[in-house]
């Protein structure tokens, strides 16, 4: 069985403008690594875009409208405090979205045991009615509710690893006993949510904060005594990861301490959880990370260890 990997030329034409850490430069530095002879039996697939149907699955139709409609035809425009939009943005946004939805499907139908989204925008702040946090649509939430509403799923679970606390997932899983989100996070760190008492309904959310500084030990516990268990105890039939290398030690915008192996470390245990509940299917999706040469490493490892997996 192999990892898929979905990508769009378009997710490059995002131009959030100079000296934006969410840069093209980003995407290209992963896609690099991932072009090396370690990844030749990837199977490779251009990301759709992503349907309207599949999105206010999500979102607010207004919403959708409201960046649809933002799109430039030439220059920027703000949308949120940090979320840029460029002429590029709409196409790129949509690819996002629709790969992650691809992906579901390419695991469901049993045409890949798990699969990797190299796309941005990325996702896990954009909650159901407003842009954050260089996040236009939530890809991996949009791709949770396709598995429900195209493939019959009923539990799905996200474990976003990420240095930053999706609060666009939260919101969109935080009422639904069937939508599982964990997520660990620097804490205090942007966007402030993320508390270990945000719990959602029947304790579908599960949020291990950590300090700043706190380094791969205290990471690597989050993941096996806190969200493994979780996740055992949840039982999903599909296993989505938003994965976001930030939480690397050399990132410049947060100070976690971890390494490449982590993320291998995490992206093992999370496919341990998928054989044992469901059937192996996991769909990980790129969130954020910062730093080029750390960004590119750790998505290689993590990609690795999903063909691994
Ligand atoms: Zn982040």
């Amino acid at each position: 069985m192999t990892t898929t990997l979905i990508t769009h030329a378009a997710c490059l034409a995002h131009d959030t403008g100079s000296g934006h850490p969410e840069r093209s430069d980003r995407l290209r530095a992963v896609l690099q690594a991932l072009d090396h002879d370690t990844f030749r039996e990837l199977d490779r697939r251009e990301a759709p875009l992503a349907s309207l149907d599949e999105l206010v699955r999500v979102h607010d139709a207004t919403y959708v409208d409201l960046i649809l409609g933002n799109v430039p035809a030439h220059g920027h425009v703000m949308v949120d405090g940090d979320t840029v939009m460029s002429p590029g943005s709409g196409e790129a946004a949509l690819r996002a979205a629709g790969a992650v939805c691809a992906a579901v499907d390419a695991v469901t139908t049993g045409a890949a045991r798990n699969a990797f989204c190299a796309v941005r925008p990325p996702g896990h702040h954009a909650e159901p009615g407003r842009a954050m946090g260089f996040c236009l649509f939530n890809n991996v939430a949009v791709g949770a509710q396709h598995a429900r509403a195209r493939h019959g799923m009923r539990r799905v679970a996200v474990i976003d690893f990420d240095v930053h606390h999706g609060n666009g997932t939260q919101a969109a899983f935080e009422s639904d006993r069937d939508l599982f989100y964990a997520s660990t996070h620097q804490s205090p760190l942007y966007p402030g949510t993320g508390d270990r008492n945000e719990r959602g309904v029947g304790d579908n959310i599960l949020n291990v904060p950590l300090p700043p500084g706190a380094g791969s030990d205290a990471f690597r516990h989050a993941i096996e005594r806190d969200i493994v268990p979780a996740l055992d105890a949840f039982r999903p039939e599909l296993v989505m990861i938003s994965a976001g290398f930030d939480a690397h030690r050399a990132d410049p915008l947060a100070s976690l301490g971890l390494t490449e192996a982590d993320f291998a470390f995490a992206t093992t245990a999370l496919c341990d959880v998928a054989r044992r509940h469901a059937g192996g299917k996991v769909v990980s999706t790129l969130e954020g990370g910062y730093n080029l040469v750390a960004l590119a490493a750790s998505a290689a490892a993590h990609v690795k260890a999903l063909m691994e997996g």
